[in-house]
Order: structure tokens, then C-alpha cells, then sequence
């Protein structure tokens, strides 16, 4: 294996980690795991040693066997406590030489690292488990996602036991922050007034959403007086505001009755010289002092960066860690310019999990398209809190849609995300934000565009008749909604057509149905048959059946009771105009 085949963060456009960091953290994270050198075809840990003699151009001297690599160059090694956590020097070009712990840093096997469970005196006899256990940290590595708990989790030796991945994964663990009271206002068409926040904010709580993100009341003294009437409507939904890294905004936000405050702030090399202009020292300084005044409020405090996807790493697990100490609650990941894949997503979550013990929130932008799967995937690494809005917008393209995060997690657990929302509330409440902001429900939106549950071959129609799960992951009675078959169409088939007839009441041998399908696709093949056009159809070849004046085969005589049947019809409109 070479080190060409193993570079997935720094592969993204604009991304930015350091190529050395990336490779001490997948040889960490392939020496830790079992489970993952399996995937790359690595049987042992001595197969890292090709890994890094592959990769010395870039992460420094090789001189040694495995046991006894050395972090040389940009990561300068402190020194070691028992517990062979690590504390290494930030690269050079942060402003200051700033400290951070990190998870993995590579260890000799017999060490103590506790991150390392075969290093812990967990090793099976045979060496050749696939499994691994992971030691969670004291306050909780999956995020305490707002319940304060310990988990007990042992080293796993059986085969057959849950893998490392899967301690991590919050897929049925996770809490939603509604922002389309923040982010969505950024949408080009969004403009809500008090009344309109008032009925999206009611909608989303009678929805079941945790968290409710409002605009800061710093932008507007609309926004001020808004956000306090929000809170004071005395919903379920925690009421948060989302304000920039600043001593100003932090002390109009926790006046405003909020039971906590997110904070941001850029650290991309982008947003540090053309916007805001600061470096990694003062905004480290600012986040302390504003993390510690909110504290003092007694209300929640979220830390997140801007554009973390191209932050410098280090910069990133430096100042996570940093605030993580303080009592931070969430730290936060965005992907500002929705440049992530899910793999850096999860390379990226899984890193910063070992990092921190609070939990970690993500800010996914989808202009790409990838923010669904992205959001998924931060679950799977160990976030905790996914932010969304109705329908997906916000700036640009917007962010991960709750419709669709929701149809993507009912779909991993149906009884975990029934049990925590009120999914037949969706369709009204997108209903709301759509004509709010004068848009329509894309017709391929999930659950609710409008062909959502729509089936239409032959072949599938026939299934679903007989079992939906056939060729339905969603239910669509789980979200007050109904299938539809759609049998005007020259794919249709003499299945659907029969549970048309037996629908309407007709009574109609099989032989009989088939014939009228080879009607329907008759004249599909001219043009699409609405339902009424279908029905019409059934009801005059039943009648002619019935009357004797109709027999299977007799194209002649349907024709002619058709076109007597549209005479008849259009003498009556006449009429009635
Ligand atoms: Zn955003």
C-alpha cells in the first residue's frame, strides 16, 4: 500500500490540512484499529512501517522500526505523560506556539495508551482479532448530547460484538438544531416578519425539533425584539441565537431570554485575511472570554469555527481542545462553503472526537449537494447536534434540509426518529416555509415532493401492490401521506390496472382487465391518461361487459361505447354551461 493511495483530506478542493497531519493521523488511526487496517488490507501493525517509509518525503526521518517512530519536523514531541497522551507544538505558522493533546500520536505497543485497547493489555492471543474496543472519555466521547452519562463500554474480543465505528455512531443518538430562523433568513427570498417567525418557530416545536436557532439580535433591532418574543412563547424547543465571536454581541444575546448563544468565527486562511482580519491568538483569546461570560449566564455556549473544512487542522484541535476545557457545551464544525465529502466529513468528525469530550454540532452547506450524506456521516464519526432548515434554505444553495436529514435517518432507525418527531407535521410545516418565501416543494424532494411516493412501471407497481416494502424505504402513512400507483401510462401493467378496478368496485375477470390495459396503453401511447381518463375507461368497458354489448377481444365495440360515452359527456357539459 503507498502513501499515494492514502491522502482523502487533503484530496478535497481548497481543503487545507497539512499533509503531515493527515499522515500522522492515519497512521494513528490504522495502528489503533484493527478494523480499519482490514479495510486497507493491512493484517498487522508492522505493515504501517511500508506506510511510513512511503511517506518520509513528507512527515520527516524514518529511521527505525515501528515501535520506534519519531515525530520530527513541524510536530516536536514535549514529552509524554503515563498515559502516553501527548502534548505536541502547533506547526509553524500559527501565531503562537500553541499546545494541543493529541489522541493518537504513535506509541509502542506495550505502552499504555488508552486510546489503543491492544495496547492496553486487551491483545487476543492470537493477535489477529478484527475487533476493538475504545475506552471513552470520563465526560463521555460520543457527547453527552445533552444527558450527562457514563458509559461502560469494554474492550470487545468477540468477533461478533459491535465494531470500534459503531461506539461512535450517533445515527439513533443525535439531537436537531432548526436553524431557518438563521441560516434560512440568509435564503435570496427570505424575509419573515414577527408573525411569520411566530408560526415557523410554533410549527417547527409542534414538529419535535430540540433546538430553535434565531437570527442575532445584534443585526437588527427588529431581530432583538423578535427573538425575545420567541422565547418568551414558551415552547419545548431550546432557543438559541447565533452570534459572531464578539464581547458586543455576547452581552445583547444573553439579554435576550435565550437559553443559549452560538458562537462563530472564521479560522480559514480565507476568512482570516479578507475578512475579519484576526489571527489564531486573538481569536483563541476572544472565544475564552466570550465562552466564559455566557457561561456566567447559566445558559448554553456553543463554540464553532467558520469554514472549518479549509482551517488548518492543527489551528482547529488546538482551539476545540482549548475551549472543551472551559466547559464549553458544543464545539461546532461548518462547512461554510459546503466544499466536504462525507469521507473528509468523517475523517474530520472521528478526529475532533477524540479531541474533546463535549458535543460536537455541524453546520453542513450543500453546494454540492452533499449535505444530506455529509450530516449522516457526522453522525456515524460521533457528532451529536445536525443543524437544518425547512427545505434546505439558507445562504446560496443553503444547508442540510430537515425533510430530507429526517427521510435519511427514519430510513437507518424508522422507530427512533418516529418516536422523537411528529412526522405527519412535516408536509404542513414545509407547506408554511415554501409559501413564506415563495418557493414550491421540489417535485423531488423527499417525503414530500409530490411524486415522493408515487410508483409507475408495471413491474414495480405489481410489487408494491402486493408488499410496499418492495419498493418503499420510507411509509408513507408514518408521515400522514399515501402511495399513489400511477396506471395512465403506456409502462403501466394489468396488476395495477386490476387494483384500479377492484378500487372502484367493478367486477371484472383477469382476462377482461388485461384487455382493457391493452387499451390504456393504447391510447397512453398517444397521451398520458389522467386517473379520471382510467376510470372513465374501466367504468364503460364494465358497463358494455355487463350489458352484453362487449366481449373480450371486441376493439370495434369498446371504441364505439368509448366514443359514445365522450358524446354523452360533452352534451352534458354543453348543458350545464
Ligand atoms: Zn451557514
Amino acid at each position: 500500500m503507498s502513501l499515494g493511495s492514502v491522502q482523502p483530506t487533503t484530496a478535497g478542493a481548497g481543503c487545507s490540512y497539512s499533509s503531515e497531519t493527515v499522515v500522522n493521523i492515519v497512521i494513528d488511526l490504522l495502528r489503533c484499529n484493527p478494523c480499519l487496517r482490514a479495510l486497507v488490507g493491512m493484517s498487522e501493525p508492522s505493515t504501517l512501517d511500508i506506510f511510513r517509509h512511503s511517506s518520509e518525503a513528507i512527515a520527516g526521518e524514518y529511521d527505525g522500526p515501528e515501535t520506534e517512530l519519531k515525530e520530527t519536523s513541524s510536530h516536536e514531541l514535549e514529552g509524554a505523560n503515563s498515559d502516553a497522551e501527548v502534548s505536541a507544538v502547533a506547526v509553524e505558522g500559527s501565531a503562537e506556539r500553541m499546545t494541543y493533546k493529541s489522541p493518537r500520536l504513535p506509541t509502542p505497543p506495550s505502552s499504555t495508551n488508552k486510546m489503543c485497547p491492544h495496547a492496553n493489555g486487551d491483545v487476543p492471543a492470537n493477535g489477529t482479532s478484527e475487533m476493538v474496543g475504545i475506552e471513552l472519555k470520563p465526560n463521555g466521547v460520543n457527547g453527552t448530547n445533552g444527558v450527562s452519562h457514563t458509559p461502560k463500554l469494554q474492550p470487545q474480543r468477540n468477533p461478533y460484538a459491535p465494531r470500534a465505528s459503531d461506539f461512535l455512531n450517533n445515527v439513533s443518538n443525535f439531537k436537531i438544531i432548526e436553524s431557518t430562523l438563521r441560516e434560512g433568513e440568509q435564503f435570496a427570498n427570505a424575509f419573515f416578519d414577527t408573525k411569520t417567525k411566530i408560526a415557523i418557530a410554533k410549527a417547527l416545536d409542534s414538529f419535535g425539533v430540540e433546538y430553535l436557532e434565531l437570527t442575532s439580535p445584534a443585526a437588527s433591532e427588529q431581530s432583538r425584539r423578535d427573538c425575545e418574543a420567541i422565547c418568551k412563547l414558551g415552547l419545548k424547543a431550546k432557543i438559541l441565537t447565533h452570534i459572531r465571536c464578539h464581547m458586543d454581541d455576547a452581552r445583547i444575546a444573553v439579554e435576550t431570554g435565550v437559553d443559549g448563544v452560538d458562537v462563530v468565527i472564521g479560522t480559514s486562511s480565507f476568512l482570516r485575511e479578507f475578512s475579519h482580519g484576526k489571527d489564531m491568538t486573538y481569536i483563541t483569546k476572544t472565544a475564552i472570554e466570550v465562552i466564559n461570560f455566557v457561561k456566567s449566564k447559566g445558559i448554553e455556549v456553543r463554540f464553532s469555527t467558520e469554514d472549518s473544512f479549509r482551517s488548518d487542522l492543527v489551528d482547529l484541535l488546538s482551539i476545540y481542545q482549548t475551549v472543551d476545557k472551559i466547559g464549553v457545551n458544543r464545539v461546532g464544525i461548518a462547512d461554510t462553503v459546503g466544499c466536504a465529502n462525507p469521507r473528509q466529513v468523517y475523517e474530520l468528525i472521528r478526529t475532533l472526537r477524540g479531541v474533546v469530550g463535549c458535543d460536537i454540532e455541524v453546520h453542513l452547506h450543500n453546494d454540492t449537494g452533499m449535505a444530506i450524506a455529509n450530516a449522516y456521516t457526522a453522525l456515524e464519526a460521533g457528532a451529536t447536534h445536525i443543524d437544518t432548515s425547512v427545505l434546505g434554505i439558507g445562504e446560496r444553495v443553503g444547508i442540510t434540509p430537515l425533510g430530507g436529514l429526517v427521510a435519511c435517518l427514519y430510513a437507518a432507525n424508522p422507530e427512533y426518529v418516529k418516536s422523537k418527531y411528529n412526522l405527519p407535521a412535516l408536509r404542513e410545516l414545509e407547506n408554511l416555509v415554501a409559501e413564506a418565501v415563495e418557493v414550491n416543494v421540489p417535485f423531488m424532494n423527499p417525503i414530500t415532493g409530490y411524486c415522493a411516493f408515487t410508483h409507475k412501471a408495471g413491474i414495480h407497481a405489481k410489487a408494491i401492490l402486493n408488499n410496499p416494502s418492495t419498493y418503499e424505504i420510507l411509509k408513507p402513512e408514518d408521515f400522514g401521506l399515501t402511495r399513489y400507483v400511477s396506471i395512465g401510462h403506456r409502462l403501466t401493467g394489468w396488476n395495477a390496472v386490476k387494483s384500479r378496478v377492484e378500487q372502484l368496485g367493478l367486477k371484472l375477470t383477469d382476462d377482461e382487465i388485461k384487455d382493457a390495459t391493452a387499451k390504456i396503453k393504447e391510447l397512453a401511447d398517444v397521451r398520458t391518461q389522467s386517473m379520471d381518463d382510467v376510470d372513465s375507461l374501466l367504468r364503460v368497458y364494465h358497463s358494455g361487459i355487463q350489458s352484453g354489448e362487449l366481449a373480450v377481444g371486441q376493439k370495434e365495440a369498446l371504441d364505439r361505447l368509448l366514443k359514445e360515452h365522450r358524446e354523452t359527456q360533452t352534451r352534458e357539459l354543453a348543458v350545464a354551461a
